[in-house]
C-alpha cells in the first residue's frame, strides 16, 4: 500500500503538470485584480455567474481611466476595488462597445464622477438597438432595472489620446469586429492591449452584431500594434499569442463553414454542425474557442458566405439572449 502510494504520487504530480504546461497562457483569475504593468490593471469578471465583463483601469496622475463600464453590478464591484488602492477619481469610463455586459453599467461611473467615452459607432449601435435591448435585459437582471441606459457622451471617429507624460493610453477604432463600433484601449509604453469582445480568450465569441471577415482584418490591424500582453473581453489574460489564436479560429471556422456549404442545402449544412464542431476542436491552438455558442456561430458565417440562413436559428437566438441580456438558454 505505502509503496504504490509513493509510485502515484510523482505519477499524479506529473499528471497535474502536463495539464498545466499546456495551458494557454492566462495569468488572471476571477475575484482578483491582476497588475499588468505599474499603474495598469486587469480583472477577470464573473461571467458564469453575474454576466459581468472583463475591467482594465489604469491610473493617472490626477485621475483613473476605466475599460469598459460592465453591467451595474459589475462596475460597482469594479470600483470597490479601484478604491481598494486609490483614492484618485475614476473620471473617464470607456465602453469597448454597445452591449449590454460593457456598456449597462454607465450610469453607475456617472454617478461616480466619471464620463462615458466610446467610439461614434457605440453610440449609433446604441440608436439602432436601444432601448429594446436594455429592456429585454431589465426583464432578467435586478441591477439594469435599478439603473438606467446612458449612452457614452464623449465620442471619438478614431483615435482619442489621453497622456500625462507618465502614462498614455490611445483608445482605437480599427473597423467592423463584434459590432460596428468596436474600440480598443492601446498602451504604447507598457506594450497592453484591451480589446473588448473584439478578442476573448474562451468559448465566448458572439458574433451576431459583427462580420466574421472584417474582424479578420480588424484584428490583424490591432496585431501590428506589437502588444506583448492582452486584456480580453471575456476570460483571462494573455500574451500577444492570444490575439494570433483569436484570429486563426476565425480563419478556420469560416474555411470549414465554406467547405461545408459546397453542393449541400442549408439543412445539409446544419446536419453537419457537430461534424465541423470536432474537427476545429481538433486543432489545440483554438479549442478552447469552441463551446455553447459554436451552431450559432455556424449559422453566422453561413449567413455571411451564402446570405442565406439555417433553417433553425434556435441557437442564434439563443446566443444572441446569452451574450445581450446574460440570460443563460439553459436556465429557460
Ligand atoms: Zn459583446
Amino acid at each position: 500500500m505505502r509503496r504504490s502510494m509513493w509510485i502515484l504520487v510523482p505519477a499524479l504530480g506529473l499528471a497535474v503538470w502536463g495539464l498545466l504546461a499546456t495551458r494557454s497562457p492566462a495569468r488572471s483569475e476571477v475575484g482578483n485584480v491582476e497588475r499588468l504593468a505599474p499603474d495598469v490593471y486587469f480583472y477577470e469578471g464573473d461571467l458564469k455567474g453575474r454576466g459581468h465583463c472583463n475591467n482594465g483601469w489604469v491610473v493617472f496622475e490626477d485621475y483613473v481611466l476605466v475599460i469598459d463600464a460592465n453591467f451595474p453590478s459589475g462596475a460597482k464591484e469594479t470600483l470597490a476595488k479601484i478604491r481598494e488602492m486609490t483614492d484618485k477619481p475614476v473620471r473617464f469610463a470607456f465602453d469597448t462597445h454597445h452591449h449590454g455586459d460593457h456598456a449597462y453599467g454607465n450610469q453607475v461611473w456617472v454617478e461616480n464622477g466619471a464620463v462615458p467615452v466610446g467610439h461614434t459607432g457605440v453610440a449609433e449601435e446604441m440608436k439602432k438597438y436601444e432601448p429594446s435591448r436594455w429592456e429585454e435585459a431589465a426583464k432578467g437582471r435586478e441591477d439594469v432595472r435599478a439603473s438606467k441606459l446612458k449612452p457614452p457622451t464623449v465620442l471619438f471617429p478614431d483615435t482619442l489620446i489621453f497622456d500625462d507624460g507618465k502614462h498614455r493610453v490611445e483608445l482605437r477604432h480599427f473597423g467592423v469586429a463584434h459590432t460596428h463600433g468596436d474600440g480598443f484601449a492601446w498602451l504604447p509604453k507598457e506594450k497592453v492591449l484591451f480589446t473588448g469582445d473584439a478578442c476573448v480568450n474562451g468559448p465566448y465569441n458572439y458574433m451576431g452584431d459583427g462580420d466574421s471577415g472584417q474582424w479578420i482584418k480588424t484584428l490583424a490591424r490591432a496585431q501590428r500594434l506589437g502588444a506583448t500582453t492582452i486584456g480580453p473581453g471575456h476570460g483571462p489574460s494573455g500574451t500577444s499569442t492570444l490575439l494570433d489564436e483569436q484570429i486563426l479560429y476565425f480563419q478556420t471556422l469560416r474555411r470549414r463553414v465554406r467547405s461545408a456549404v459546397d453542393g449541400k442545402s442549408p439543412g445539409e449544412v446544419q446536419a453537419a454542425i457537430e461534424t465541423l464542431r470536432v474537427q476545429i476542436t481538433a486543432d489545440p491552438r483554438i479549442a478552447r474557442f469552441v463551446g455553447d455558442f459554436f451552431p450559432a456561430q455556424v449559422g453566422k458565417v453561413y449567413q455571411e458566405l451564402t446570405g442565406k440562413t439555417l433553417p433553425d436559428r434556435k441557437a442564434e437566438r439563443d446566443a444572441a439572449r446569452w451574450h445581450l441580456a446574460w440570460h443563460h438558454p439553459h436556465n429557460h
